[in-house]
């Protein structure tokens, strides 16, 4: 398996491809801004991409997933308390940030526990709520797709409609905490990181 990353965007969020070699089959994870540049680059590595996913439903995560879901004819998912924001821009907070973000609505819920598979390998969702309601993350044993819920050494900003500082740390310290240490992160934002560095390094952690 192997993940690629574009990022895109004013906020330098990032896009993430992840591919199975073997089936040549790739999932999209949060095609933020810029459609047209990422439409070239999904086109550009020849997958048969299979879903779009969305850690959570904010604007600088979802901008591209018509774009994506369209040319490639794949469906959207995202988990049910962040569905709304999808196609409200006051919600999803682009208003907020003087433009106007409007997404297609999901086609399926990721909740708690599912799994989406990729060739032979399988991901669960988990549910990380504080970001925002609906924040998931995409696991599985050597990697961790964070979103916004956490960042290398930080976390993201709980100051947003339906965020909890509270919440976002008990999600942490639940769910993400318990993980090897070896596990890679990819969050939404900023560079990867391991989960046993941030064990070590990240000042939420030990909140
Ligand atoms: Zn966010
Ligand atoms: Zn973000």
């Amino acid at each position: 398996m192997k993940v690629k990353t574009l990022i895109n965007g004013s906020f330098e969020e990032n896009c993430y491809m992840v591919i199975d070699e073997t089936t040549n089959e790739a999932l999209v994870i949060d095609p933020g801004s810029e459609p047209e540049r990422i439409l070239n680059w999904l086109k550009g590595a020849n997958c048969t991409i299979k879903y779009v996913l969305n850690t959570h439903g904010h604007s600088d995560h979802i901008g591209c997933n018509t774009a994506v879901c369209d040319e490639f004819k794949v469906k959207l998912g995202i988990h049910p308390l962040d569905a709304p924001m999808l196609i409200n821009p006051q919600l999803n907070l682009s208003t907020f940030w003087g433009m106007e973000v409007i997404s297609k609505p999901a086609d399926f819920f990721l909740n708690e526990n599912d799994i989406v598979t990729l060739g032979k390998n399988t991901f669960k969702i988990i549910h990380t709520p504080g970001h925002s309601p609906g924040g998931i993350c995409i696991v599985n044993d050597n990697i961790i797709f964070s979103g916004d819920s956490l960042f290398a050494e930080s976390i993201g900003r709980t100051d947003f409609p339906g965020g909890s500082t509270k919440a976002l740390v008990t999600s942490l310290k639940n769910k993400i905490l318990p993980l090897d240490n070896n596990v890679i992160v990819y969050p939404g934002h900023g560079p990867t990181t391991t989960i046993g560095h941030e064990k070590d390094f990240n000042p939420y952690f030990s909140v």
